[in-house]
């Protein structure tokens, strides 16, 4: 008995003329003699060759797309066009059947992604998904190894939480209260003192805060977790539960921050570039293909793999918020009131519309802005001597807009309490927090990167719930 070799080991193998075991999933037989053999650790498939006429006719019929199967062989040179190697079956083993007539995913003609959705737990069966998968792994792991070069902790910071402080979003309550049956006090309100933790909590938006504490001894964290918001925003850039990485360093001030920021976003999508090249190839040629359904003047100017590229070798633009707002007003579309939101004046918040503009049209590359009004940002900003504006960076991509939220923090304990007053945060259930500016708070800097968001970026996918294995979006929880 050998041990089974995974298909894209064989498919590199300059050994030929070897036993070999080869287990996978059919992805398609014709001739009742080739069969494409698929097992997830590549797209391309290993040829199987079958000898029909000394096969059992039965054990022929059971080979349809779907099952499984596991084959010992002899690996040859092939001599067919398309791959350099196949295997010429010696016995095959239907490890489980699949119908033909029942099986949802018949890939003739290729699913779309709104039906595959809907099949998202046969989805990896695809080679659009099986390519995500494998790219958002190397994605996950390349943070992983960015942060570990560079001597960061990872910090796990809690899925639970007691306050929704930073305001960034609706929050999912936590529990474990009888539904039927809440608890309440003699004035009529629920009494989260008889709750699980004695008080109300909720599912973290961001693992911000607590990262802050870390930081404020260890120098460098980071988190790379799960975060939730319950805002009912049916977008292709939203969802439900996502994965955010957030560093969060001491001494750091805004540009140590854009910088950081920038350095990762090269590092990990080169890092993908090179492992995954073959993935990314054909996600590229998926786009294009895409593209064609589209009206000229909506396709991109580039493919997957130059986006990819370019972005690798062109400095991020940075500028500040006001410089973007004089942009945007005297842009072509303001102008001709092309824009649903016209830009008129210094401090609203800036729409995808405008950001998309910046990014795709005026620059053409990823756009830094930073130093925005504080009526718009949270109350940890560090606040400029303008009176105006915080040390706030958002870094927009193209297709994408906003995927990096980050900014300096105020270290100033009066600053931000004040802050805090004005905006009527409580100060007091932020003790905590705001020890850490009573006992050798010092300058520091952080950003958070929506994982989701970067897969997108880098798969060229349109859409968010197509690069998180189990999307979770308001009225669906599926699987
Ligand atoms: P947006 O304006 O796009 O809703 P935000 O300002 O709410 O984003 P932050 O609170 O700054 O975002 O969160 C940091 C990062 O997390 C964002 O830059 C984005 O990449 C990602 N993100 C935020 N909300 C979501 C969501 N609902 N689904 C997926 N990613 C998200
Ligand atoms: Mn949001």
């Amino acid at each position: 008995m050998s041990q089974r070799t995974k298909i894209k080991a064989l498919l590199q193998s300059q050994q030929t003329e070897i036993d070999v075991t080869v287990k996978g999933w059919v992805r398609a037989f014709r001739s009742n003699r080739f069969i494409a053999l698929n097992d997830g650790s590549t797209n391309n498939n290993i040829q199987v060759v079958v000898d029909f006429e000394n096969t059992d006719p039965a054990l022929l019929k059971r080979i349809t797309v779907g099952a499984a199967l596991s084959v010992q062989g002899k690996l040859i040179a092939s001599l067919g066009k398309g791959q350099t190697v196949e295997v010429v079956a010696n016995a095959i083993e239907i490890l489980g059947d699949c119908d033909p007539e029942t099986y949802p995913l018949q890939l003739k003609n290729r699913p779309s992604l709104e039906f595959l959705r809907e099949k998202a737990h046969l989805r990896f069966r695809t080679n659009t998904f099986g390519a995500i998968f494998r790219v958002r792994n190397s994605l996950a792991f390349a943070v992983h190894q960015f942060f570990q070069e560079r001597g960061f902790v990872y910090l796990h910071t809690p899925i639970i939480t007691a306050s929704d402080a930073e305001g960034a979003g609706e929050t999912f309550h936590v529990t474990n209260f009888d539904l039927d049956n809440i608890p309440k006090t003699d004035t009529g309100e629920i009494d989260f003192k008889q709750d699980f933790f004695g008080r109300a909590t909720n599912l973290t938006v961001s693992g911000q805060l607590e990262g802050e504490l870390g930081a404020m001894a260890l120098s460098d964290i980071y988190t790379f977790g799960p975060t939730f918001r319950a805002e009912n925003s049916n977008t292709t850039r939203h969802l439900a539960e996502f994965w955010m990485i957030e560093p969060e360093v001491a001494f750091n001030d805004l540009v140590d921050n854009m910088d950081l920021a920038e350095d990762m976003l090269k590092y990990v999508i080169k890092y993908a570039l090179n492992k995954n090249a073959d993935d990314i190839e054909f996600l590229t040629q998926r786009l294009t293909e895409e593209e064609k359904t589209k009206p000229q003047n909506e396709r991109s100017e580039m493919t997957l793999l130059e986006k990819l590229q370019f972005c690798l070798n062109n400095d991020f633009e940075r500028l500040t918020y006001t410089e973007a707002i004089d942009i945007l007003k005297e842009s072509p579309p303001n102008k001709k009131k092309k824009f649903v939101y016209p830009v008129e004046g210094w401090g609203t918040d800036l729409q995808s519309e405008h950001e998309r503009y910046l990014v795709e049209k005026h620059f053409k590359k990823p756009v830094i802005l930073t130093d925005y009004p504080k009526e718009i940002k949270a109350f940890y900003m560090r606040q400029n001597d303008d009176g105006k504006t915080v040390r706030a960076m958002d870094i927009l991509f193209p297709g994408i807009g906003e995927i990096v939220g980050g900014s300096q923090r105020e270290e100033r304990l009066d600053k931000l309490e004040q802050r805090m007053n004005e905006m009527g945060i409580p100060t007091e259930e932020l003790w905590w927090y705001l020890d850490t500016r009573r006992f050798g708070s010092c300058p520091h800097a952080g950003f958070g990167l929506g994982f989701e968001r970067l897969v997108l970026f880098v798969t060229g996918m349109g859409n968010i719930r197509d690069v998180i294995p189990f999307p979770r979006f308001p009225k669906n929880a599926e699987f």
